[in-house]
């Protein structure tokens, strides 16, 4: 499902990535775990085609992403990869299903299906009663479960999520990591998650430790 070969990657004078070489299957969890300031979040942007690598090739399927433009990059991402970052990254001035839809016009999805798809979503999620409340109005577990929805909102093949449960208590945490397995069960999804936490990074199939710019135990 995503292959990537040779990723390098520096800031000035920083090495961060030094030849990364990672393949995940289709419906595969894998984490990323290492210290922090390893590279994770870089490595995981430049899957998710947020950033570039200095060298190196990334493929989905058979899908050489080097090959793009901005344009085609765009439209890539917006329909096969769902973001769930540390923090939610909810827009404040919306609702939770208006947050969970903004993917879906920006794909150029109707109001009505975009909605019907959100609802459809938050209601999976629990948060039935919550689809008019703002971010502030609900509490960290909810902000996240809203936040994994838009990830969904356009049914992507991928989801990559960077400490997704990093700010949240033991309960909501086992809640979100339970909520992955669900997903890849029931939709079949790929998830490269990056994560501190050990009970999660033992759950996934796989787990990869990046050190000193290396992959440490592939
Ligand atoms: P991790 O997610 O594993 O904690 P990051 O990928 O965020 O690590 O960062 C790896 C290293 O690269 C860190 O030393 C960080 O300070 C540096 N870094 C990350 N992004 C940038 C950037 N845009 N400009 C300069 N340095 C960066
Ligand atoms: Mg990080």
């Amino acid at each position: 499902m995503i292959k990537a070969k040779e990723i390098t990657k520096s800031f000035g004078d920083l090495k961060v990535l030094k030849g990364i070489n990672l393949e995940v299957r289709k419906s595969e969890i894998v984490t990323i775990v290492g210290p922090s300031g390893a590279g994770k979040t870089t490595l995981l942007q430049i899957l998710g085609t947020l950033d570039k690598a200095d060298s190196g090739t990334v493929e989905y399927d058979d899908l050489l992403l080097n090959t793009l433009n901005e344009k085609q990059l765009s439209k890539f991402r917006n329909e096969q990869i769902g973001f769930v970052f540390q923090f939610h990254q909810l827009l404040p001035e919306f609702t939770a299903l208006e947050n969970v839809c903004i993917p879906a016009y920006i794909g150029g999805k109707s109001k009505q299906e975009a909605e019907e798809r959100g609802k459809q979503l938050l209601e999976f999620l629990g948060l039935k009663e919550r689809l008019e409340h703002k971010p502030s109005e609900l509490s960290g577990g909810e902000q996240q479960r809203v936040a994994v929805a838009r990830a969904l909102v356009n049914d992507p093949a991928v989801i990559l999520a960077d400490e997704p449960s990093g700010n949240l208590d033991t309960e909501n945490k086992q809640e979100l990591h339970k909520l992955f397995f669900d997903l890849r069960d029931k939709f079949g999804q790929t998830i490269v998650i990056v994560t501190h936490d050990r009970e999660l990074s033992g759950m996934s199939d796989r787990k990869i430790e990046i050190k000193d710019g290396i992959i440490f135990n592939g």
